[in-house]
């Protein structure tokens, strides 16, 4: 981001004189599929599409974050073993939703894998008679505890491209149990489940280097962990707060308020860059401002649900313009008013 700027702004300073500005930007906004770059130290990031996971190289081997998803993991075991030459011995899962924490079989053969308590359940498939979770309850209008694809977008209700329902309807019957709106988040059964889970904080050592993991709270899901590598002061946010970015659409599995009381702990951790789980790097500012973001979000709405205004009027009005410069904002900050309300409607804040 900050890069493209600096070229637009050398672009608008020598536009007389350099014929090539519009091929150097055009070069820029065609980033490859794939890359990994370097953070800083032995720290790299890997990029598929608009998914970033880590990796710490060690003498002793490897510590990857999220094996993001079959094709992204293939492609990275084959960029270490051609670049470094050492196995991965560690895969950290940030969370369990299934377009982070999928395809770690590649490293199955020599990686432990280390994920937050709370992963074991959210794998677990639900009965396929299980009852709706409590928002998705507010999204079930005729109450029969099926999500019937008039249900399933629209103002209220599972925030899924419009060609999303049928891949969710597995069987294809024309609605949603809880256990199909369980398999599009969670892998369905298809991420490799941790070999060792902790509770509140794991300290992870190889090759003379440490990796902690970090438990603080509810966010974006309730499994999340903070990777911190405290020789490079680097935390790793994934979802849960990306710089310069509006929280992803509905706030979709999400927690208010206890997702603001996360950002100020993670403010407290010790680090000077934070890599997310998409988009760029950023600083602990970027953290202080999610969470200054979440709390105006989420007072706004609970006082436009205390004057019983309509969701309808709430969209209209709370528009957060403070934040109008941050990436998506048109496409995400209407769903944030939506997912707010329904998160804070199902949780009887
Ligand atoms: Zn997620």
């Amino acid at each position: 981001m900050l890069q493209r700027r600096i070229q637009i702004f050398i672009c608008l300073i020598l536009a007389v004189g350099l014929s090539s500005c519009g091929s150097v930007q055009m070069q820029a906004a065609a980033e490859p599929e794939r890359e990994i770059k370097n953070i800083t130290g032995d720290l790299y990031s890997f990029r598929q599409g608009r998914h970033l996971g880590l990796f710490l190289v060690t003498d002793e081997g490897i510590f990857v974050v999220d094996p993001t998803n079959h094709d992204a993991a293939g492609w990275l075991k084959e960029q270490l073993d051609e670049r470094f030459g050492v196995p991965v011995k560690y895969v950290i899962y940030s969370h369990s939703h299934n377009d982070h924490a999928s395809g770690g079989d590649v490293f199955a053969d020599t990686a432990t894998f280390v994920g937050h308590e709370n992963i074991e359940q959210n794998l677990q498939r639900p009965a396929d008679d299980a009852p709706l979770l409590a928002r998705e309850q507010l999204w079930d209008k005729n109450g029969d505890g099926r999500i019937q694809e008039s249900e399933a977008g629209g103002y209220i209700g599972l925030d899924i491209a419009p060609d999303g329902f049928p891949r969710y309807d597995t069987d294809q019957n024309g609605w949603l149990s809880r256990a199909e709106i369980w398999a599009s988040r969670f892998g369905g059964g298809t991420i490799r489940a941790p070999d060792i889970y902790y509770s509140d904080r794991l300290s992870l050592s190889l090759g003379g280097k440490t990796v902690e993991l970090h438990y603080l709270g509810e966010n974006h899901s309730d499994d999340m962990t903070v990777t911190l590598f405290p020789e490079e002061r680097v935390i790793h946010t994934v979802d849960s707060l990306i710089p310069n970015r509006l929280p992803w659409r509905s706030l979709d599995g999400g927690f208010l308020p206890e997702w603001i009381d996360w950002l100020y702990a993670v403010a407290e951790l010790d680090f000077d860059t934070v890599v997310p789980g998409h988009e760029s790097p950023g600083t602990k500012e970027d953290v202080l401002e999610q969470a200054v973001y979440l709390e105006e979000l989420r007072d706004a709405v609970q006082a436009a649900i205390d004057e019983g205004k309509t969701l309808e009027e709430m969209v209209d009005t709370i528009l957060m313009e403070d934040y109008v410069d941050m990436i998506e904002y048109d496409l995400s900050r209407e769903r944030n008013v939506i997912g707010a309300y329904e998160i804070l409607m199902s949780s009887g804040e």
